[in-house]
């Protein structure tokens, strides 16, 4: 796709004349079984068109029932983002043809909104916060996807024919909305990609999406206007749409923020559209008028029971809501006295999470780190799998450290029992009574192995006699290999020098 070329305002000219004003809407597919208004599973990437049914066709005389999954995710956004939650709201139609929508309406909300007024507070890269506020989240439908086939770009510019598949019509969305972002002045592209990026991370801790922005299970809209510094009113703003990666929405928003700025300056309007993103090189191209909110005649739903959550219900689901993940990161940071470049590592490893699980299964800090760091990152790397992919759960890692804490097991042969675990074979404990794995700790079968070795090194044992106790090492190894390495290396030296003395 050529996109026109035309002069972008350097950034820094931008910014001394301008103030740049945001709005993001986030759409985010809900990881629901079924879809929003029908019993059709929402598994992606089936065969098109097996997960479909009259509701979702929009057969005539079909009729819709609310997914109550659906209503109890879109609740739990509303409330990580600190939002009131309607107590009475209902569902609205949202009449265009599109051939995706095969109902020619999308059932939406729109003036009666799940949830309303809250924020989300995003840490920058220096360390500060800025404070984004949420003007609303709202519940509605996904469309069907268009393939569009035979054209150069995959859009429907050029193209001879175009595929429909329905299988994400009524897939459940919640669309969560900001109010205008003001104020981030130069770090606009920054808070817009530091919004996206923490709003992704809420979703995820509260395992209400996948938030897979490749698989578009989280899409972003970038709204973009310019004014003049000291003027009291917008200018009109694009809406660059569908920015599929955290790092193109600040690029997008960049670049809106220079070409707006270039427009302007030459005396020229800014139209108000949607426009399209190119990842290939940064840049957006015009793409359609933007409707008006009359265009799409919204109407209540009148096929649908009103969404009336009960006050206690709400309050329950409060009590689910997790500690932001970057609060819980930099708590458990100073909780582990760990320096940010070893926090770093462990966040980027994606050894965080596991670490703190074996914690929470009972193992301490320090060996829990130690274990998935060291151990198991090797075996990871070994086998090509992401950590959290090894076959190993944090709680079976957590009874192998307590074997090693209680003296069940030494460190070496723990990891023996790690290997059968990830071969399969079953449960720490079980692995260790059914291998014979168990350290010897009975003092007389280690004493007369002791005695063996002693007396088949009476060199060596006339040494340590003599007090040359370092001798004892050779002594120690020839019991732990008589062992099979099952045995507690303190306490046999101990025996060794109780036997010369
Ligand atoms: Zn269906």
């Amino acid at each position: 796709m050529s996109t026109p070329t035309l002069d972008l305002m350097d950034y820094s000219d931008v910014i001394a004349r301008f103030e740049p004003v945001l709005g993001l809407e986030v759409h985010v597919e809900l990881n629901t079984a079924t879809k929003m208004f029908c019993g059709c599973p929402t598994e992606f990437g089936a065969e098109p068109n097996t997960q479909v049914c009259p509701v979702c066709l929009g057969l005539p005389g079909a009729l819709p029932v609310v997914n109550e999954k659906g209503v109890e995710s879109a609740i739990r956004i509303g409330l990580a983002l600190n939002c009131s939650i309607t107590p009475w709201g209902r569902f609205a139609r949202k009449n265009y043809f599109y051939p995706d929508q095969p109902k020619n309406y999308q059932i939406s909300q729109y003036d009666e909104p799940i949830a309303t007024e809250g924020h989300l507070d995003v840490l920058l890269d220096d360390g500060s916060t800025f404070r984004v506020e949420i003007e609303r989240a709202h519940m509605e439908e996904d469309t069907g996807k268009s393939t569009h086939v035979g054209g150069a770009t995959g859009r429907i510019h050029g193209a001879s024919h175009s595929l429909l598949d329905y299988n994400r019509a009524g897939v459940p969305l919640v669309e969560i909305v900001t109010k205008p972002i003001t104020g981030a002045g130069d770090r606009a592209p920054e808070v817009a990609r530091a919004y996206v990026t923490a709003l992704r991370e809420v979703l995820e801790s509260l395992n209400v999406s996948d938030v897979k922005m490749e698989q578009g299970s989280l899409r972003c809209d970038a709204n973009v206007s310019l004014m003049e510094i000291g003027a009291k009113e917008f200018g009109t703003r694009t809406e660059t749409k569908n920015v599929n990666s955290l790092k193109s929405i600040e690029i997008a928003v960049r670049y809106e923020m220079r070409r707006q700025g270039a427009v302007l300056a030459d005396g020229g309007t800014i139209v108000q559209e949607t426009r399209h993103f190119h990842e290939t090189d940064g840049s957006t191209s015009s793409g359609r008028i933007k409707e008006t909110s009359e265009d799409y005649r919204y109407f209540p739903e009148p096929d649908l029971e009103p969404v009336a959550p009960d006050a206690d219900w709400v309050e329950q689901l409060r009590g689910t809501i997790p500690e932001y993940p970057w609060l819980r990161r930099a708590r458990i940071q100073t909780d582990w006295d760990l320096s940010d470049e070893v926090m770093r590592d462990l966040v980027n490893a994606g050894a965080l999470d596991l670490i703190i699980a074996t914690v929470d299964a009972g193992a301490p800090a320090n060996e829990a780190r130690s274990w998935w760091v060291a151990y198991l990152t090797e075996k990871a790397k070994e086998r090509e799998v992401a950590l959290e992919d090894l076959p190993i759960t944090p709680a079976q890692v957590a009874a192998v450290i307590n074997l090693v804490e209680a003296k069940t097991v030494n460190n070496k042969v723990a990891k023996q029992v790690v290997d059968f675990v990830l071969a399969g074979e079953g449960e720490p404990a079980q692995i260790v009574e059914s291998k014979g794995l168990g350290m010897v700790s009975d003092d007389s079968a280690l004493q007369s192995e002791v005695e063996k070795a002693l007396a088949a090194n009476p060199d060596i044992a006339e040494k340590i006699r003599s007090g040359k106790v370092q001798a004892a090492g050779k002594i120690v190894g020839d019991v732990m290999k008589a062992t099979r390495g099952q045995a507690d290396a303190a306490r046999v030296r101990e025996l060794v020098l109780a036997a010369c003395s």
